[in-house]
């Protein structure tokens, strides 16, 4: 067994190593240009760096197409660059308890009553995606494509999917993945925990929140939730949960509101507030009516 893991190990570096002397695919680039406009506002270090993972997470992982979806370069491309931009700058492997991806053509409606101990859904459910704790993601594509293409609405199944493999890679699900020293911890607990009791506490008393209510399901949602939002909304993210955006960044790596492009606005557009979520209140309240359990 150890010999077969050490064996698998070398493999694994020497595909890498082939890799990292391989071109990325053009058709690959369009694919990425027509799917992926976040890719554009990156640095073209940071592009250099995610084509090597995403080349790298293609060749690791397993797609499989299911009711009838056909698995090809778009559907491969288009989710792993989205995977792969929560890995970027960051000293990890790539997703390593993540061997299969499930890919329907759209939402998934599913019967689960109760939680496994690894999945926690209840009655009937559309689901847009899950991630199990054990080797698998499942994604609708027709919702990674529209998450995909809209960058800056902070909904993205993909990222959030992945996000729960991130914090997963300790042994379990509880939104707190594994940080890069110890001492981070105690603030990261601080700031998330906080910020997890505010959103419940304000959805109790009837108030709406511009972090997604279904963050307040559960921490693990909740770090799915913030991840959507810190890649999406990062702007007005920093700006109204400086604290939290700060543990993001520090996780991440990442400062995706300095990016520039379209962004979630200006810091010049003012305090979006009431408008953003007059705004979102109509798409908002039709996610809450399909969206699922995801995952746990
Ligand atoms: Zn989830």
């Amino acid at each position: 067994m150890v010999a077969h893991t050490s064996m698998f190990g070398i493999l694994k570096r020497l595909r890498r190593r082939r890799l990292r002397r391989q071109p990325f695919p053009p058709a690959w680039r369009a694919i990425v240009e027509r799917n992926l406009p976040f890719f554009a506002r990156l640095s073209a270090d940071d592009r250099e760096e995610l084509e090597l993972l995403i080349m790298i997470f293609i060749a690791e992982k397993s797609f499989e197409g299911c009711g009838g979806q056909t698995i090809d370069d778009e559907v491969r491309v288009t989710i792993a660059g989205q995977a792969c931009l929560l890995l970027l700058h960051r000293d990890t492997d790539v997703y390593p308890r993540l061997d299969v991806l499930l890919v329907y053509p759209t939402a998934v409606a599913v019967e689960r009553e109760q939680s496994d101990g690894f999945i926690v859904s209840t009655g009937r459910r559309v689901h847009l995606g899950e991630s199990w704790t054990r080797g698998m993601v499942i994604l609708s594509w027709d919702h990674v494509l529209s998450g995909a293409r809209n960058p800056d609405d902070g909904d993205n199944v993909t990222l959030h999917e992945l996000a729960h493999q991130l914090d997963g890679e300790d042994g379990t699900m509880d939104g707190t993945p594994r940080l890069a020293a110890w001492a981070r911890y105690s603030s990261w607990g601080a700031v998330l925990s906080d910020e997890y009791a505010t959103l419940r506490s304000k959805l109790e008393r009837g108030r709406r929140s511009d972090i997604d209510a279904y963050g307040a399901t559960n921490e693990a949602e909740f770090f799915a939730v913030i991840t959507e939002m810190f890649f999406e909304k990062p702007v007005s993210m920093r700006r109204r949960h400086p604290e939290l955006y700060a543990e993001l960044q520090a996780f991440f790596r990442q400062d995706p509101a300095s990016w520039g492009g379209a962004a979630d606005g200006s810091e010049a557009a003012g305090d979006p507030g009431a408008t953003e979520s007059a705004r979102r209140k109509p798409r908002r309240k039709s996610r809450r009516t399909s969206k699922p359990k995801r995952r746990r």
